[in-house]
Formats: structure tokens, sequence, C-alpha cells
């Protein structure tokens, strides 16, 4: 089933958790979930929806106030915003839709939903400090063009500065962190 058909099965009354909306409103950023009221225009400013017929943030916020948890926390397109911040510009109701959907992340993200794309980046800046793994075969090819080293990392501080925000334990990373 494509993203864009589950969005929009039929909902079941056991699905919905009337409170999530409550939850949602008490989280910095999720304050003024309440106020949209369905215009549209977060979606048709939206430079990623612009390139995807299934990202449509409008969709994302109906389904918070609908306590549709399960539904957007699984949500694929939850991962495709690009935090840039157009939508709460835009809004005309106010309502901080980056940060709606950067809260659903964190709340997917502690439930372990993450895609494997993003944990796989995650894990790369634990092991080496970067957010990729540089190829041996380019840094060579820096010192033949005569381009000086890249900058050293530390990747031991980055682990100690991510330690209690749930960071490593998403990447399933903890355990090997702690043996260190
Ligand atoms: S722009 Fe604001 S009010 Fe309009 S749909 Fe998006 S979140 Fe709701
Ligand atoms: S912050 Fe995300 S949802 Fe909002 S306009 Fe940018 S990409 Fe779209």
């Amino acid at each position: 089933m494509t993203e864009t058909s589950t969005s929009r099965k039929p909902i079941k009354a056991s699905e919905i958790d009337p409170k999530f909306k409550y939850e949602l409103s008490r989280m910095p950023g999720g304050e003024k979930l309440l106020r949209c009221f369905q215009c549209g225009t977060c979606t048709s400013d939206c430079p990623v929806a612009r390139f995807s017929d299934a990202y449509r943030p409008r969709r994302i916020i109906r389904m918070a106030q609908l306590g549709l948890k399960e539904r957007v926390l699984n949500s694929e397109t939850l991962w495709l915003c690009a935090a840039c911040f157009t939508c709460t510009d835009r809004c005309p109701q106010g309502v901080e839709v980056a940060s709606v959907i950067r809260v659903l992340r964190n709340l997917a993200a502690e439930k372990g939903i993450v895609p494997q794309v993003f944990k796989d980046q995650a894990a790369c800046i634990l092991d080496s400090g970067y957010a990729y793994k540089i190829p041996e075969l380019r840094i060579k090819k820096r010192v033949t063009l005569g381009l000086p080293p890249l900058p050293t990392s530390n990747p031991e501080s980055i682990c100690k500065a991510l330690k209690g925000v749930k960071f490593i334990e998403t990447t399933g990373k903890e355990g090997e962190k702690s043996e260190q």
C-alpha cells in the first residue's frame, strides 16, 4: 500500500486517540495546533509538496488533530519535511506547522520509528563525527589534488553531548557506546 493510500484509508473509531491533540498542544511548538482550519496554505507553499504527491503538511496536521496517533507517527512522509519553516511563516492561523512536525518526529523516534537512512546517518555521526562516511579513496584524492586535509572531528565529544537526548538509543548504538 502506498503512503498516499495509507493516509486516506477509512478511519476506524478504534484508531482515534482523543487525548493526542491535547498532548501535542502541551509540547513546545505544538501549542497552536488546534487553530488549524485546513485552509491548505501550508501545503500550497511547501517546496517539498511541490515535488511529492504524497507529502501534504496540511494532512499531517489534520491527522494530528483527529488523534490518528499511530497512523501519523508511522507515516513515512513525516520525514520528508525539510524544516524550511515556510509553512510556519505563511499559516494565517499562526500554527507552527514545522514545529508540530518536529514534535511528531520526536515522538516517532522515541518509539524507534525512524527511517533506516537517518539511523545510518546518525550512526555515522557517532562513529566518525561526519554525517557521511568519506571514502579513503576520496581522502587520498584530496592529497593528490593538493587540497588541505578535512577538519578533524571529535565523535567522543559528540557522543557525550548527545547523551540523555535518546539520540544514541534511536540509532541502536547505545550498547556499543556504553562499552567504550
Ligand atoms: S496554513 Fe495553517 S491553518 Fe492553513 S492548513 Fe496549514 S496549518 Fe492549517
Ligand atoms: S517546514 Fe516542512 S512542511 Fe513546512 S514548508 Fe518547509 S518542507 Fe514544507
